[in-house]
């Protein structure tokens, strides 16, 4: 092609002021345009650049707070998500209106909760006192708010998105669009977050029981032994075997096992604190790391869930021929017992057998086995 073929921009037989001056004017509305697509396109390399990566859960939160609180002009965000109990929970926020783990009464909000769960379409509130359906667990009843479902076909309805500004109709029809957009962006974040949470927990839990399989209780057990040794703090061990568990499945049938395997489970996690963690060690045997605890106190605890486990009832136990159903337990502790993990539940795990050999339906801890080996 000949440059004789091109056509100039402007023509010059055009070229008078009038006539400039409109072309000026045309050119910097689509500069204008240019400008804001370009300042758009970089917040979204942005938000991908600083998430794609992550993986953490808190991590990802934080960094999506991060990006509102620098980039929008915001008086307050919420990131609202719905969690497995179906509740409704700010999980990352800044301003006034929502403080962190607050649980939101979502569906007290007809229109709202219409709007934005069963339609799964943004809410803009452009004036929040003229609003009658104003969320009543939210702080502010001034400015503007725009409230972005966060949705997709993997998992359904997650949660919301609140951004409020202090004035009233203070988002533009563009900027609507563009945070709706990001919405989605947020969404699919969230969604490869939660598929990985969820199949971290699947990959850590016991199936039949819900508490952590022994493939976590070895990482965690080298990791809270680690941090004993740094900190110089004690923790000790206590391994659990169910008594006599084979004559139970023998007389009343492996399902009926099953349910007392579990409701064993519920009773551990229902005496111990928080800190404690509890796992299914093999077939009928639980082990429960108790950090910060040292080997008087841990006796104390595992005479408690024996007591209790002695005490509770378990269907059939009358077929039984002691009645009930019982536990041993042995109990070790760091660093009395050892410095490496092995060693420490090799203890627990002496005094454990010492208790089977005792009768059962006791707690030996590996102080009393040492007294007893001297003797
Ligand atoms: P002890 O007092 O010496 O511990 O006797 P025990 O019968 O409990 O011990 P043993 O090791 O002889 O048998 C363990 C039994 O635990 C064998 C099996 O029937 C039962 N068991 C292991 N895993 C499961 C499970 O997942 N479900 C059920 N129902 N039973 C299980
Ligand atoms: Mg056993
Ligand atoms: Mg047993």
């Amino acid at each position: 092609m000949s440059s004789s073929n091109i056509k100039p921009l402007i023509d010059p037989v055009d070229i008078d002021s009038t006539n400039l001056q409109t072309h000026c004017a045309e050119l910097n509305v689509a500069n204008r345009k240019l400008q804001s697509r370009l300042d758009e396109l970089e917040l979204f390399v942005q938000i991908n650049s600083s998430l794609s990566l992550v993986l953490d859960y808190k991590e990802t939160l934080d960094t999506i707070r991060q990006f509102f609180l620098a980039h929008f002009n915001l008086e307050s965000f919420a990131l609202v998500l719905k969690e497995e109990t179906r509740e409704m929970k700010v999980r990352a926020c800044f301003g006034r209106d929502t403080i962190e783990g607050q649980i939101v009464d979502y569906n007290s909000d007809t229109f709202f909760y219409k709007e934005t769960f069963e339609q799964r379409k943004p809410v803009y509130c452009r004036d929040l006192s003229k609003q009658n359906h104003c969320l009543k667990w939210f702080n502010s009843s001034q400015g503007s708010l725009l409230a972005i479902p966060l949705a997709n076909k993997i998992l359904g309805f997650m949660g919301l998105l609140l951004l409020r500004r202090p004035m009233s109709d203070a988002f533009t029809g563009s900027e609507i669009d563009f945070l709706k957009r990001i919405g989605d962006h947020v969404t699919s974040v969230m969604t490869r977050i939660l598929i990985h949470q969820k199949t971290k927990n699947l990959a850590f839990t016991d199936e039949l029981t819900g508490v952590f399989n022994r493939r976590y209780f070895n990482q965690r057990y080298a990791r809270e032994i680690g941090r004993a040794k740094r900190y110089n703090r004690r923790l000790s061990a206590l391994m659990i075997d169910i008594d006599h568990f084979k004559q139970y499945n023998d007389t009343l049938g492996h399902i009926m096992g099953d349910q007392v395997l579990q409701h064993m489970a519920e009773i551990f996690e229902n005496n111990i604190r928080k800190a404690d963690v509890i796992s299914r060690y093999g077939g009928e045997e639980f082990v429960i790391i108790l950090p910060e605890i040292d080997a008087a106190r841990a006796v104390i605890v595992a005479e408690k869930l024996r007591t209790v486990v002695e005490n509770s009832n378990f269907p059939g136990t009358e077929k039984l021929p002691a009645g009930k159903i019982t536990i041993s337990i042995g109990v070790a502790s760091f660093p009395q017992d050892g410095s490496a993990p092995a060693e420490v539940l090799n203890e627990a795990d002496k005094a454990l057998y010492m208790a089977k050999k005792m009768g059962r339906n006791r707690v030996v801890d590996s102080s009393m086995l040492k007294e007893m080996q001297m003797q």
